[in-house]
């Protein structure tokens, strides 16, 4: 999967000068995913098509004239970020907060020790930016070109007017300030399509509307995504019909189609051509549930025929009602020709409602990077891995290797827990990513070997093909609904081999010595097998208090095959504070300290010591001379 598939947005850099060029390279090394091109109106046209990042090194005069037919609106132009030839002033142009500008701006100064010119009002007055706030709360703007509007008053009040539906669990910001009517407020979060009902009132004057005269000019709707339709229809019954079926209903109980977020039905409808359709066509998610699950939600109303031809007493209602987990019946079923419909409100957000409603768009899509943080240090992480934890809202992890890492970890939501615990990680990281978030989890060293990456999936298969009580092999659309992209990271047997000299120039077999989840005997059959083959040998996991006999088992079995005098590596905590490099050789390796933290390395027959340092010939001395 590529950068761009995964929703990390690739960078153009375009340049003039050889100057330009230069700092083109630098930051390149710096922006994983980056292409340096040369300026020309047709390039940047096609990257702006392709929503690429847009830095320009140049004046930005050439820029300003060369995207003011491209742009469009806040939400859908793209970060452009112009840097003076000298790399002094890094200036946030367009797309400042949706678009990231202001972010890249930021990153790019950091990177050329430049200074970032920032010119949003909110962030200047030091303000939350309504637009991301409400991305960040699954909140969808509805009517965006009030935005600008809204941002001035909030500015010039130094505070916004929040009106929050009652029951809504939402963390105001300091600087939102909650009013208890919807006619005081800038800014109206509510899934009720009129906060006022039936009966509009007056539009006031912005700031001097008082409560008694009338409401404040130019609300702008934030609508929740917290209702889930419910559908039960016949077979053959064209989307066209469900979507005018569920936008009636919508609008006959004053509920807000943008607050819908997913849809729920019968099993036996999961593949029902208009209700796929429909489902498509609005980005949601279509949970489906056997009869037996819909008979036992208590408290809706039974329908005879549709027992004959389901084998359950209800669709709409009692799916609707599963599918919003701890949710309540809104909107009771209401017959439409071929369809039946049905609305509940969900109380919490919960995970499986979370996915796809289009309007969030992309940037709402939940996704999940499993990163690699290398062995240790900072320096050891790869700047994929870097931008991928910096654009992740939640990080997933476990203790120690989040405090190695714990500078990049600075305002973000950490959630973490101890190291057995890895089922219940992916599980967490699956259910966040549902609700729309970018979840980062982590594993130290690479996260494809002995670590997350292989449970993140499996993981994320059984949840889906629970979702769809289908089997399990079967895919959706032939992708997995939530992108996963593993970021890989340098690995220990890396780490440990650049400590050690070249142990690893040869066939190696990498075994890890953990018998938590893979039986005794078939480890040491492998152990057994290596060593006959001579292969170096890299051993994980070599102790734990559990299992401190293990790695003397090995040894015998290696000794079994190779003698005493066999180079052995032993590398405890590379590239961290305490490293500690041992070379020594089979028969003597007993004497180091050897625990969880150490990766060792058994030479092959071939392999030498040289200088402390333990070699692997390739075999070059036998065809040149060396
Ligand atoms: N995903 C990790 C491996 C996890 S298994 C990776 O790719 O490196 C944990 C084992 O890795 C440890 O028991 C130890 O054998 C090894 N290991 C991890 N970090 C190490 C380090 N900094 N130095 C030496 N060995 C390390």
């Amino acid at each position: 999967m590529t950068y761009a598939e995964c929703g990390m947005k690739n960078t153009a850099i375009f340049h003039i000068t050889n100057n330009g060029l230069e700092l083109s390279e630098r930051l390149k090394s710096e922006l994983p995913g980056a292409e340096i091109l040369k300026f020309s109106a047709a390039a940047v046209e096609k990257q702006w098509k392709n929503n690429a990042s847009l830095v320009f090194i140049m004046a930005t005069g050439i820029v300003v004239r060369t995207i003011a037919p491209l742009l469009k609106d806040k939400k859908t132009d793209p970060a452009v970020v112009v840097i003076d030839d000298a790399g002094k002033y890094v200036i946030s142009l367009a797309g400042g907060h949706l678009g990231g500008a202001n972010d890249l701006a930021r990153k790019v100064a950091g990177m050329i020790k430049g200074e970032a010119v920032i010119t949003t009002a909110s962030d200047v007055n030091g303000l939350t930016a309504i637009d991301l706030w409400a991305r960040d709360h699954d909140l969808v703007v509805e009517n965006d070109n009030l935005l600008p509007l809204v941002g001035t008053r909030y500015v010039n009040n130094g505070a916004l007017r929040v009106y929050p539906d009652q029951g809504l669990e939402l963390q105001l910001p300091d600087d939102f300030l909650r009013v208890a009517e919807p006619r005081q407020a800038d800014v109206i979060i509510t899934n009720r399509r009129n906060a006022y009902g039936e009966t509009p009132e007056n539009e006031g004057d912005g700031d001097k509307c008082t409560i008694d005269t009338c409401r404040v000019k130019g609300q702008l709707y934030l609508r929740p995504r917290n209702l889930v339709v419910g559908i039960g229809c016949n077979s053959g019954t064209p989307a066209e019909e469900i979507e005018a079926a569920v936008a009636s209903t919508f609008a006959e109980h004053n509920l807000a189609f943008l607050s819908l977020c997913c849809a729920a039905t019968i099993d036996i409808k999961a593949e029902e051509p208009g209700l796929v359709g429909f489902v498509r066509k609005q980005g949601l998610l279509l949970r489906t549930f056997r009869a037996e699950e819909l008979n036992s939600v208590k408290g809706i109303t039974p329908s005879d025929i549709v027992l004959q031809a389901t084998g359950a007493i209800g669709v709409a209602e009692p799916a609707a009602l599963l599918a919003a987990g701890e949710g309540r019946l809104l909107v009771q079923k209401q017959k439409k020709g071929n369809v039946t419909v049905a609305i509940a409100i969900k109380t919490e957000q919960s995970a499986e409602c979370g996915v796809g409603k289009k309007d969030a768009k992309e940037a709402r899509k939940g996704r999940i990077f499993v990163v690699g943080t290398g062995p240790g240090s900072l320096e050891h992480l790869t700047p994929a891995a870097r931008e991928a934890i910096r654009h992740a809202d939640v990080i997933v992890g476990y203790g120690t290797y989040l405090d190695l890492i714990q500078d990049l970890l600075k305002d973000k939501e950490v959630l973490s827990t101890g190291m057995t615990q890895e089922v219940d990680r992916c599980r967490k990281a699956v259910e966040l990513a549902r609700t729309g978030r970018t979840v980062a989890v982590i594993s130290g060293g690479d996260p494809g070997v002995y670590a997350m990456a292989g449970l993140v999936f499996e993981v994320l298969r059984s949840a889906e093909c629970g979702m769809r009580n289908a089997e399990c092999n079967k895919e959706i659309n032939g992708k997995t609904a939530i992108p996963v992209e593993v970021i890989p990271g340098i690995s220990a047997l890396n780490a440990a081999a650049s400590r050690l000299g070249a142990p690893l120039m040869h066939d190696f077999a990498c075994i890890s010595l953990s018998d938590r989840l893979t039986p005794w005997e078939m480890i040491e059959k492998r152990l057994d097998a290596a060593a006959a083959a001579d292969f170096v040998i890299v051993l994980y996991n070599p102790r734990s208090k559990g299992r401190a006999g293990h790695i003397n088992r090995a040894r015998e079995i290696v000794l079994k095959h190779r003698a005493a005098a066999t180079v052995v590596g032993i590398v405890k905590g590379a590239m961290r504070e305490q490293e500690q490099v041992i070379v020594t050789d089979l028969g003597h390796m007993q004497d180091s300290d050897i625990d969880m933290q150490t990766t060792v390395v058994i030479g092959n027959s071939k392999t030498f010591r040289w200088n402390d340092l333990m070699i692997t010939p390739r075999g070059y001395e036998r065809k040149f001379d060396i």
